[in-house]
């Protein structure tokens, strides 16, 4: 059943009429996400544009029982920002009008920022005040803060600065029964109580709609320069990056890592070449960063471990630097195009990666001949992306399966920084125990009794009684 016209009206007494949106065509964009393999309908996407509508708008829809997803810039990877199926009684909470962003000087190493603001918005502006974010990524053009903290976003920083829980210093939610938990004050020591924030960072949406944010600032790395390097192993790209981030004049700050297939696969799809000849198993890309030109730095580590280099391309700032970027950062795009392919982002100890991925590679040959396992990730985070092409519909289970139980028994984790979203609950209990499953329902429950808060993602349906 489509929404009541009259609690649409009350909705659009709070937010204007203009911004409850019900138009099937103008609603599709929110009711699909970035990966076109999750998609639902919403009654209405509501666009509230500050605290007050966000918690006028929770609060009516717990007293009508109506579900609500929120979604910031739709950029998640595991479905987790648009409705579960055709269910009318859930409507999308779109923040992208909460998007404002403070002064940058106001709190020495903070700023506070609305929850729709986009990565680039916020990069442009503390860029201007010579300060930056530790998190980045290649989404940063549509990702939110908010949708970044609700999924505890790492990214290509993550060994220099952590994810975007090490970066919050303060939140402003709206809990699912409409109270409003507000820690903006920006204080550098605070122990009296319980970490509500450090709960509601990596909570996908569940636990409360995030409306304002404090964050920590870090200089603008003046010098950058990037390497690409063809290795035959991921244990010799380890081997280099580990070598670079022991180094103190290199100032190593990212680490990633593609499977040489995987390179092969997106260049001819993208009509390019990679930056230098030959084939290679693995490509490691590493960047430097600093207040002196780290290039010699750099030059000087990969001179040391020169018998594993089997290929390799140097570049300070300018054209070159972003065109070595573009092979790592336009592969989420590019594989997109060429499947939708089967998403799995998990972490592994290092010295487990190269014999996980093997086995992975052997495990989906047997289960689907033919299927093409794409790998990149974040290399000194231990966080490889799995993208797997050519994988019918009746066979993804399956091969997710596979692939999720091979990382866990490899001592890994089934998701790194994408979260679980729709895409991974059912197998949320290869990691978590069911006493550690019990407690997020009862954390849960505190936080969002009636349970309207994008439901179904992230927990598992309770077993039938
Ligand atoms: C090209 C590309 C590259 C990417 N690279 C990375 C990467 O390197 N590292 C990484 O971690 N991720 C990466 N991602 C995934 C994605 O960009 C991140 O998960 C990002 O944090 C999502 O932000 P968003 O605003 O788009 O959130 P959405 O997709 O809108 O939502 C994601 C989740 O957060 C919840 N949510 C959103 N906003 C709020 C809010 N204000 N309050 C409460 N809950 C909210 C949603 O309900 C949903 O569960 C990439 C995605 C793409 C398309």
């Amino acid at each position: 059943m489509p929404l009541d016209a009259g609690l649409l009206g009350d909705l659009a007494g709070i937010v204007g009429p203009h911004h409850v949106i019900v138009d099937p065509a103008i609603r599709a964009g929110y009711e699909v996400d970035w990966t076109g393999r999750f998609r639902g309908r919403a009654g209405a996407v509501l666009r509230p544009g500050d605290l007050a509508e966000t918690a006028a708008v929770v609060e009516l829809c717990r007293q009508h029982g109506i579900g609500l997803v929120p979604q910031g810039g739709n950029t998640g990877l595991v479905g987790g920002g648009v409705p579960a199926d055709a269910a009318y009684d859930v409507v999308v909470l779109s923040t992208r009008r909460i998007s404002w962003i403070g002064d940058p000087d106001a709190v020495p190493g903070q700023v506070a920022v609305g929850a729709g603001t986009t990565l680039a918005e916020l990069q442009r502006a503390l860029g201007r005040a010579g300060a930056e974010l530790g998190v980045d990524l290649a989404s940063r053009d549509s990702a939110t803060v908010g949708g970044m903290a609700a999924t505890n976003a790492g990214g290509m920083r993550v060994m220099s600065h952590g994810t975007m829980r090490a970066q919050v210093t303060g939140i402003e939610v709206v809990l699912g029964d409409g109270r409003i938990v507000s820690q903006m004050r920006g204080l550098s020591k605070d122990t009296s109580g319980y970490d509500l924030s450090g709960l509601v960072v990596g909570s996908e949406g569940t636990l409360g709609v995030l409306t304002a944010l404090r964050l920590k600032t870090i200089q603008l790395a003046e010098r950058r320069a990037v390497a690409m390097i063809g290795v035959a192993t991921i244990e010799a790209a380890v081997e280099i990056a580990l070598g670079l981030s022991r180094d103190r004049d290199a100032g190593l700050r990212a680490a990633e890592v593609v499977r040489g297939a995987t390179i092969e696969r997106t260049c001819a799809a993208r009509g390019t070449a990679p930056p230098y000849e030959g084939r290679h198993d693995w490509h490691l890309l590493v960047e430097c960063a600093g207040n002196l030109d780290p290039l010699p730095a750099m030059a000087r580590v990969l001179g040391d471990h020169a018998g594993l280099i089997g290929g390799s391309a140097l570049a300070g700032e300018g054209r070159q630097l972003s065109e070595i970027w573009a092979h790592r950062e336009r592969l989420t795009e590019v594989l997109a195009r060429l499947g939708p392919p089967r998403k799995l982002d998990v972490s592994l100890p290092l010295a487990a990666m190269g014999a996980f991925v093997e086995g992975g590679a052997a495990a989906l040959g047997r289960l689907v001949p033919g299927a093409e396992m794409h790998v990149f990730g974040h290399l000194l985070d231990g966080n490889l992306h799995l993208n797997v092409l050519g994988v019918p519909d009746d066979a993804g289970e399956a091969v997710d399966g596979a692939l999720l139980r091979l990382t866990v028994d490899a001592g890994g984790s089934i998701g790194a920084e994408h979260g679980i979203g729709r895409a991974k609950r059912q197998w949320l209990h290869l990691v978590r125990p069911p006493d550690e499953i019990e407690v997020f329902r009862r954390v849960k429950q505190a936080f969002d009794p009636e349970g309207i808060l994008n439901p179904g993602c992230l927990l598992p349906d309770p077993l039938p009684a």
